[in-house]
């Protein structure tokens, strides 16, 4: 399994729509976790889930971890180092969670935060959190030590992707050459 990570905003999903690499099978974490959410608690969109409770997060976060522990053959899994909750940062792959599973690579995608805030603010389809810079900084360096210590716990490499704007292609193309080894 190949494990790609990112802030809101980092545009991971862009890079990810612009892969050439067909032969991974697709999942989306929090997909998964909207499906379970929206029976069990009665939200309607994915961006209510970050503001359940830390525990009702925690319970749907581990359904969906028993299912990708199941999982057989080549798959990319786009999801999140953190998650931004009113407790706090939850960790996108707690080690309970995180030791099921295969792990052939990581990959955070990252881009400049001021960059990150604009595309927040320009980007209808969804609620994302106006966060302050400072905050935005915080959280890019807490998910920067977390992939370290995801890389430690799986064995699985690290690699931090660069998305900067006008750039999804170039970052695609570096991402679709890690998919091809
Ligand atoms: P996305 O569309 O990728 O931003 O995901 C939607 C939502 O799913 C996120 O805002 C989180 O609330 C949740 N989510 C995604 N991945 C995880 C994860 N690994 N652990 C906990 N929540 C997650
Ligand atoms: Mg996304």
């Amino acid at each position: 399994m190949i494990i790609v990570l990112g802030l809101p905003g980092s545009g991971k999903s862009t890079v990810l729509s612009l892969l050439q690499d067909k032969s991974c099978k697709r999942l989306n974490y929090g997909s998964l976790m909207f499906e379970i959410a929206q029976k069990e608690f009665g939200i309607s969109s994915r961006d209510e889930i970050r503001k359940l409770t830390a525990e009702k997060q925690k319970k749907v976060q581990a359904k969906v971890g028993e299912m990708l522990a199941n999982e057989k053959g080549k798959v990319l899994l786009d999801t999140h180092c953190s998650v931004s909750t009113p407790s706090g940062y939850l960790p996108g792959l707690p080690n309970k969670l995180l030791s099921k599973l295969k792990v052939d690579a990581l990959v955070l995608i990252r881009a400049p935060i001021d960059e990150i805030m604009k595309r927040r603010q320009a980007d209808p389809t969804r609620k994302r959190d106006a966060d302050e810079i400072g905050k935005l900084h915080e959280q890019d360096s807490f998910n920067i030590s977390l992939l370290a210590s995801y890389s430690a716990l799986s064995g699985a490499p690290a690699k931090i992707i660069t998305n900067k704007d006008g750039k999804a292609k170039e970052a695609a193309v570096e991402l679709d050459a890690l998919l091809s080894q």
